[in-house]
């Protein structure tokens, strides 16, 4: 038993495969899952016939790129006609018989119809397998107690993630944020958690309610780790560094719910935040795209674009080529926190990409290079265009505050180095506009970097 506790890894004979051993097995799966699509859906059939692709056809997978790609209102429109024809969403795009299906999970999307995740009971112990992979890496073990505050609901991160937990051996307390701050505290009070599972919103919201609500700080909770899902801040080192001072806890980031893109941050301070280790490469081929011309990025360190996905060894409904406009930063060099796989970062969506001379800048590049500056700068920073992107006339124009401790005489010399390493870093040289701390809108949760001008036509 002490072995078993003293296991880093949950699976390690998948999680330690090389970058070769992981790639064979991805192309032996991704032939068979083509196949199997083609077969078993209507949908696919149609697609890759339409594309003049035959399974047959896939032998690698610069080939497997000839099959179109697939978007979420794509998604939305088929379960559209799948209910006109079948009375049911799900049946054009599922590949198992009504009867294998035996859950259903729904993204946390607000606008337009709920996009729905079909699983057999195979697909659901592939997701078991993925969340107990993630909460092990992070140090979870049997008799740690785990609080489940996400949204219980139809949300993929609901009761997937809950069951995951309980598959790996370890105990979840599956509240769920319907039942409001104050039944969490109560749980919390009366099992003695060790980790929280919540929006780190919903961190923040505890950290600001426990003293009025149980008279005491969260960081008396005795909670050792904080678990960020469902919406961005887990990988911000603001937001990382208030959590963790306020619960005094180990934060870290994790994705993937009831589908099969799963990935966790490291263990590291929270002002430092590298990424996402990928564990879930047996199941899910992730491909990078140029978000312009939508032709294959290599994955290499650093290599950047937006992302595609394929769920691989599948069942129920598997997506094939699926992008949700995410741009991802991949990293493949080992990595300093030790754990093995390759590691990603979101870093923005496709629609907010900028190319001025033939170079593609994302927002997140710029907030890189100005964050190098703190605290001469205080971080906050906007883009301004003169009309809606891709396409900027150059410069490009960033609007950025300077710190209250910078004198305006000092501000010459720092652009002068800013622009320097812009230079360097984006290979694009900005003109900036200096305004000072606290002008420009402040939100935790979400930022947009963009604005643009309003102007008459
Ligand atoms: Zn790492």
């Amino acid at each position: 038993m002490a072995f078993y506790k003293e296991r880093k890894l949950w699976n390690e004979k998948i999680e330690t495969l090389s970058r070769d051993e992981i790639r064979a097995l991805q192309l032996k799966r991704l032939k068979k899952q083509v196949a199997y699509n083609y077969q078993n859906s209507s949908f696919y059939q149609n697609k890759m016939d339409k594309a003049g692709v035959k399974p047959e056809d896939i032998q690698s997978f610069e080939s497997f790129s000839n099959i179109p790609l697939m978007t979420k209102d794509e998604q939305r429109q088929t379960q559209e006609e799948s209910i006109e024809q079948y009375g049911n969403p799900y049946a054009l795009m599922a590949c198992a018989p009504r009867e294998k299906i035996v859950r259903i999970n729904s993204t946390s999307g607000t606008t337009g119809m709920p996009t729905l995740y079909t699983l057999t009971q195979h697909d659901i112990d592939v997701v078991n397998e993925m969340h107990a992979r993630k909460y092990w890496r992070a140090g979870i073990r049997p008799g740690d107690v785990m609080i489940q505050a996400l949204s219980l609901s139809m949300f993929t991160g609901g009761l997937p993630l809950s069951q995951g937990i309980m598959h790996m051996g370890a105990c979840v307390v599956p509240i769920g944020i319907e039942g409001g701050t104050k039944r969490v505290l109560d749980f919390i009070r009366l099992t003695s958690p060790a980790a929280i599972i919540a929006t780190p919103s919903f961190g923040q919201y505890m950290i600001e309610k426990c003293p009025k609500v149980i008279g005491k700080d969260a960081k008396e909770l005795g909670l050792k780790w904080f678990f960020c899902a469902g919406e961005p801040g887990g990988g911000n080192p603001e937001v990382r560094k208030m959590l963790a001072q306020g619960f005094g806890a180990k934060i870290f980031d994790h994705t993937g719910g009831g589908h099969a893109f799963h990935g966790i941050s490291c263990d590291e301070p929270p002002e430092q935040f590298s990424g996402m280790h990928f564990i879930s490469e047996d199941h899910c081929l992730l491909e990078l795209l140029d978000p312009n011309t939508k032709k294959p990025i290599e994955i290499e360190d650093g290599a950047t674009g937006e992302m595609v996905f394929t769920f691989l060894d599948w069942e129920g409904g598997p997506l094939m080529r699926y992008s949700l406009g995410d741009i991802l930063k991949v990293s493949v060099n080992p990595c300093h926190c030790g754990m093995p796989g390759m590691r990603f970062k979101i870093i923005g969506r496709a629609d907010d990409m900028l190319i001025i001379k033939g170079v593609n800048v994302y927002p997140e590049a710029v907030k890189t290079v100005i964050l190098k500056f703190r605290p001469k700068v205080t971080g906050f920073f906007q883009i301004l265009l003169n009309k809606p992107g891709p396409l900027v006339e150059p410069p490009l124009n960033i609007i950025l505050e300077y710190d209250e401790s910078i004198s305006k005489a000092k501000l010459p010399l720092l652009e002068e180095k800013l622009l320097s390493i812009f230079k360097e870093e984006v290979r694009i040289a900005p003109q900036f506009e200096w305004v000072p701390a606290k002008t420009l809108a402040r939100e935790m949760k979400k930022t947009s970097f963009i604005k643009v001008k309003e102007f008459n036509t």
